[in-house]
């Protein structure tokens, strides 16, 4: 029996690159949208088993014939759109192809629409596009799963960007400063490790498991003050939870702070749940038990994250270790360079665009 083929797009995304390795290593083969074969991500998703790219961008004229080329004779697929170009225009389009190939699981990456809950919340408008696509594909009757992913861990970085930044203090330990109130929970999600996994899953129970349900990606439930906790377990360091307005030190698209904003009031002022009606992280957790919590996160990944996007912290101590608000220890081992201990270690760059002029972090 030829292998199971399934289509993705933005595929140098956390979401969609954690999909492709997972469903490469068990042997399906992906047909993969990129927008250009260059980079990291790109470099690495090319040297796996069955992996196929259609090469070309979602957001210009091409747009049919390169959706018509990725659908051809495909059964499932895992479409994540962005920002980037006319979110709500792809998004149709992406659904539209999908029917007219007879696609018959398709996994939606959703956002709510906190609008409609008829509690004078605002839509997060870079959310909305996604709960406004997802409406569409209900209506045209493909076959599918609507996954609502939580925030990702590693949305956190010590660089300046705004909403997530665990700001290094002199002292060596961290700042998280955000509006959210430090009782309310969030729904957290280790997007690289976990998306993949989780998706093969869904697919394996096929399309009338779930009937057009919604389902959390959030494996974790954690106030920001329990994060923080989590957090400074597992860097070794105190991690202090500042409530607080966004902080804006990088130019952003105004897009972007209107995303923002928004978030701020309804979020944190108006204390919106930020998945309203959702469960999680329970049937997450039954999906997939292997998830990597913040913990493990901050542990294992983030300081790898952070010397590959060209910081040194890990290589100094914290200065008032017994200060931490929670049993703390060195994360890397002592007397060992941190060139040796790093050099080698993989990771694509947290945030690929980091930094750009047109940088949008994640887009939360
Ligand atoms: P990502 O943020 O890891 O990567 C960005 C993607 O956009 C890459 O594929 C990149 O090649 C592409 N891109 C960059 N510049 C572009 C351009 N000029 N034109 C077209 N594409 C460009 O991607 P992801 O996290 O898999 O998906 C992003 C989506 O996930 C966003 O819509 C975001 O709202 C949503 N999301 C993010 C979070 C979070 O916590 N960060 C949580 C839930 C949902």
């Amino acid at each position: 029996m030829p292998p199971k083929t399934v289509a993705c797009i933005n595929s140098t995304g956390r979401q969609a690159a954690s999909f492709i390795r997972a469903a490469s290593a068990v042997g399906w083969h992906v047909r993969a949208q990129i927008r250009s074969n260059e980079g990291l991500v790109a470099e690495e998703l090319a040297e796996l088993s069955n992996v196929e790219f259609i090469e070309g961008d979602l957001t210009g004229p091409d747009r049919n014939r390169l959706l018509a080329g990725l659908f051809a004779n495909v059964k499932i697929a895992f479409i994540n759109t962005t920002h980037w170009g006319d979110e709500v225009a792809i998004g149709k389009a992406c659904a539209d192809a999908a029917k007219k190939a007879g696609v018959t699981h398709y996994v939606y990456s959703s956002m709510p629409d906190h609008s409609a809950f008829g509690r004078g919340w605002r839509a997060l408008p870079m959310w909305s596009s996604k709960f406004a696509i997802e409406n569409y594909v209900r209506q045209i009757g493909i076959p599918a799963t609507f996954i609502y992913t939580g925030i990702y861990n590693n949305n956190f970085s010590s660089l300046p960007y705004p909403l997530f930044q665990m700001e290094l203090q002199d002292d060596g330990s961290f700042v998280w400063q955000a509006p959210f109130h430090p009782d309310d929970p969030l729904p957290w999600l280790d997007a690289e490790h976990d998306v993949g996994p989780a998706l093969l899953q869904i697919f394996k129970m096929g399309p009338s498991h779930w009937k057009g349900q919604r389902v959390t990606l959030a494996f974790e439930k954690l106030t920001p003050i329990q994060c923080c906790a989590r957090f400074a377990r597992g860097v070794g360091r105190p991690v202090r939870y500042v409530h607080g307005p966004i902080k804006i030190q990088v130019t952003i698209p105004s897009g972007y702070r209107e995303q923002l904003d928004i978030l701020q009031e309804t979020l944190a002022d108006k204390r919106a749940p930020y998945f309203p009606g959702l469960e999680y992280p329970r049937e997450g957790r039954s999906i997939w038990e292997g998830y990597r919590g913040i913990e493990e996160y901050a542990r294992e990944v983030f300081p790898i994250e952070e010397y590959a996007n060209g910081l040194r912290w890990m290589e100094e101590g914290v200065s008032t270790p017994s200060e931490a608000d929670t049993e703390s220890r060195p994360i890397t081992p002592s007397g060992v360079p941190a060139q040796v201990r790093f050099s080698g270690a993989y990771t694509p760059r947290s945030h690929p665009e980091g930094l750009d002029n047109d940088f949008f972090v994640g887009s939360m």
